[in-house]
């Protein structure tokens, strides 16, 4: 049963690398009520993503448009391109009665906390910086975008104190649990429980 009526706004931020966009796909699996926020973004989509499903992939024109119409309730530009969770997509999720998921990056974190007060931020980081190196090799990605990724890496780590969370992703499964705590604890506590909870339990 459900015992929150207000949507919770969850937020994982992690360098890539730390094994964060698996976290989120376990989360999605094994929890109920829990929905992925679909972002926007001009990157180009990687073999095997699809529009709609891991984002919706418009040009910059079209984005630029979104960002003067006020679409986005944050926004950020990360290597180069440009990514943004629509108001809509949030608003749709929180009003079906469902808590959202957002795998955004730690400007997008900052600006959805100062928006919703309530959401959780969660900090999920690798076991060290080489086994991070090692991870990114092992991707098939280009240097020089893995170089892009770890110079940014020192700027992230710097800024965890913002979060309410901090897992480290040494062991996967551990990593995962510890995650889904997080996300149980929060939905029982007790200034999210609705007030109508009390009411219907008597009646
Ligand atoms: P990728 O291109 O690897 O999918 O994502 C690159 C970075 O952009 C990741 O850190 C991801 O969390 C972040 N990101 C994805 N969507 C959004 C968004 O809507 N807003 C912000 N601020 N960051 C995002």
């Amino acid at each position: 049963m459900k015992i929150n009526n207000k949507g919770i706004i969850f937020v994982i931020s992690a360098p890539s690398g730390a094994g964060k966009t698996t976290i989120c796909e376990h989360l999605l699996k094994n929890l109920n009520n829990l929905k992925m926020s679909i972002s926007h973004t001009t990157r180009k989509p990687r073999t095997g993503e699809k529009n709609g499903v891991n984002y919706y992939f418009i040009n910059k024109a079209k984005f630029k448009e979104m960002i003067e119409k006020g679409d986005f309730i944050e926004w950020a530009e990360v290597y180069g391109n440009l990514y943004g969770t629509s108001k809509k997509m949030i608003n749709d999720l929180l009003n079906s009665g469902n808590d959202i998921l957002l795998d955004i990056d730690i400007q997008g974190a900052k600006n959805i906390k100062k928006i919703y007060k309530k959401s959780v931020l969660i900090f999920i980081l690798p076991p060290s910086i080489e086994e991070l190196k090692r991870r990114l090799q092992n991707r098939n990605e280009e240097p020089e975008i893995i170089q892009k990724r770890l110079n940014k890496v020192a700027d992230e780590i710097n800024e965890y104190k913002f979060y309410d969370y901090l897992v480290i992703n040494d062991d996967f499964e551990e990593a995962l649990k510890k995650v889904m705590c997080i996300i149980q604890s929060e939905r029982l506590k007790i200034k999210r429980v609705s007030k109508n909870f009390i009411k219907n339990f008597l009646q």
